[in-house]
């Protein structure tokens, strides 16, 4: 039988290269050197990587792309002054708007290879606005990209009486995750408190939760503590994220490393966010500025399941960004310290397969019986990816291909020197 696609000669992240991969269905059907079958299709992938799609597991499609809206940037560059300006720009967006918004950034997202979002929601709002557009592009968008939508009291799920309801309904509108951020709450006794509720209302319903934890420079700031003890308490065990976790990377090292050992034994998932800690924590200090991102390489050193998140793309919180997980692994090499090679296949890990797992997307992986999905990328391993955060040359959902880029290959005019340059093409010379 006639195979629908068949990419040629690629490197997969594990180091096997020469491999054909034959799908048919929308499925792999046969991974293995020199295929010998006929398909509709076939692209060679000329010894590049082919990968999984990236995953990004902590995300706010409801404010992605309002950077400047009504005038409005944040100056100070703090937390405070985006979820301040968040609370101003929230009246002035139109469900229309959210809506185009909300598919352009996805249209980008797929030009990167970017094809399962988990994107919080702001459930604030009594007319719940954010969740029933965001639960409408779900449905847009699932033939092409996979949208985890968690219901997210941005302000407190404690900031005013209706939010319990809000959240309520908002799950029931097709939300499928629990949020929270008890940092935030007005005292940490409540944070705790709401931990608790929260942790309840997923246990109840056999949801998922992700909140926002602890993103302050604050080392007292301790909620995840309580967050890893109703994971275990609740048997909610590999159900539970938490997200930015930024005063680990303040707190003494005798207290993080008893925390992680509670984490890991939680069996509680972390998503640290780079690009945006590393500019939003840290505001407060003179110098040296703390960079903000939690303690990534000791938590996957402890055994949990740790991914990167992009957060935000041009927003009130972070006036920069892509769609490019890349560009987020690169980030937390640096911030991390990440440089090793094992190092850096773990922040690719990070962006692929581990936020897949912590997500809970069904049939991810290149592995027959598996979606075809995958990514071509202009570059030869996982360690080159993150270096040159290269073109997406062929992304394939499903076994079809829904974007393609030609590779950059840049002219020279140079005496003696070759005429074309493809920027994989230079690499270090081992002797
Ligand atoms: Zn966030």
């Amino acid at each position: 039988m006639t195979l629908d696609l068949i990419l040629r000669n690629a490197v997969l992240p594990d180091g096997r290269a020469g491999i054909d991969l034959a799908v048919r269905d929308g499925r792999f059907v046969e991974i293995a050197p020199a295929i010998a079958a006929a398909a509709s299709r076939e692209i060679d992938a000329a010894g590049r990587l082919v990968t999984p799609p990236f995953v990004d597991a902590h995300f706010h499609l409801d404010a992605t792309l309002t950077l400047g809206l009504a005038g409005k940037v944040n100056e100070t560059g703090t937390l405070a002054e985006g979820i301040r300006l968040w609370d101003e720009l929230r009246p002035h967006i139109s469900a229309e708007a959210l809506r185009a918004r909300a598919l352009a950034y996805c249209d980008l997202a797929v030009s990167q290879g970017l094809l399962a979002i988990r994107s919080h929601v702001d459930v604030s709002d009594d007319a719940l606005m954010g969740a029933e557009v965001l639960v409408e592009v779900k449905k847009q968008v699932a033939p092409y990209l996979d949208l985890q939508l968690v219901a997210f009291p941005q302000m407190g799920y404690f900031a005013k009486p209706t939010l319990a309801g809000n959240l309520r309904r908002a799950l029931d509108l097709g939300v499928e995750a629990v949020g929270g951020i008890p940092h935030l709450e007005p005292t940490a006794e409540l944070g705790r408190e709401s931990i608790r509720a929260l942790c309840a209302i997923a246990a109840e319903q056999g949801l998922l939760v992700d909140m926002h934890c602890d993103e302050t420079d604050d080392p007292a700031s301790r909620q995840v503590e309580t967050l890893a003890y109703e994971t275990r308490r609740l048997g909610l065990s590999g159900r539970v994220t938490g997200s930015h976790l930024c005063s680990l990377h303040s707190m003494d090292n005798f207290y993080a490393a008893r925390l992680i050992g509670h984490m890991a034994a939680a069996g509680l998932a972390a998503v640290a966010n780079p690009l945006a800690n590393m500019v939003l924590q840290g505001r407060f200090d003179s110098y040296p500025k703390r960079r903000g991102m939690t303690r990534v390489p000791e938590l996957m050193a402890a055994g949990c399941a740790v991914a990167l998140g992009h957060d935000s793309v041009l927003d009130p919180w972070y006036p920069l960004g892509r769609a490019d997980m890349l560009e987020v692994a690169h980030m937390a090499v640096h911030a991390g310290h990440m440089t090793s090679q094992a190092g850096m296949r773990a922040c690719f890990a990070a962006v692929t397969e581990t936020p897949a797992r912590i997500l809970g997307l069904e049939g991810y992986g290149i592995e027959v019986g598996r979606y075809a999905d995958c990514v071509i990328l202009q570059a030869r391993d996982p360690v080159e990816a993150i270096r040159l955060k290269p073109v997406r040359l062929a992304v394939v959902r499903r076994g079809r291909v829904i974007a393609e880029a030609a590779p950059a290959v840049s002219r020279l005019s140079l005496p003696g020197r070759p005429e074309t340059l493809d920027p994989a093409a230079i690499a270090a010379i081992g002797v």
